[in-house]
């Protein structure tokens, strides 16, 4: 019997750090698609250093002060590839607009 997406995202294990859109399964922090249909990619992905990271970026941006959010992101950069970087540039863009939306 296959999982559904949206059966992965109810469970307690997951239901923090992952949501189901259209039969998919998306990491809430890394804002990308994960195959559901296997638990080890899942788990995988939650001890990757990308996710990590990504959860750190969002913890910060929750709970911090907009000078110290700018001092983090350029030094998680580090961390990352340089494709990892565009789609942390976006994600921090994102977080920008909804901050002046305010
Ligand atoms: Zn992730």
């Amino acid at each position: 019997m296959s999982v559904s997406a949206f059966d992965r995202a109810k469970s307690s294990e997951y239901k923090e750090e992952f949501y189901a859109d259209g039969g998919k399964l998306f990491c809430r922090f890394c804002k990308i698609v994960i195959d559901h249909k296997h638990k080890s990619v899942i788990d995988n992905h939650r001890h990757s250093k990308k996710h990590q990271t990504y959860i750190e970026i969002e913890k910060t941006l929750s709970s911090q002060s907009q000078k110290t959010r700018q001092t983090t992101i350029i030094s998680h950069y580090k961390l990352l590839s340089e494709s990892e970087q565009i789609n942390l540039d976006f994600l921090y863009l994102r977080k920008k607009i909804v901050t002046l939306l305010k």
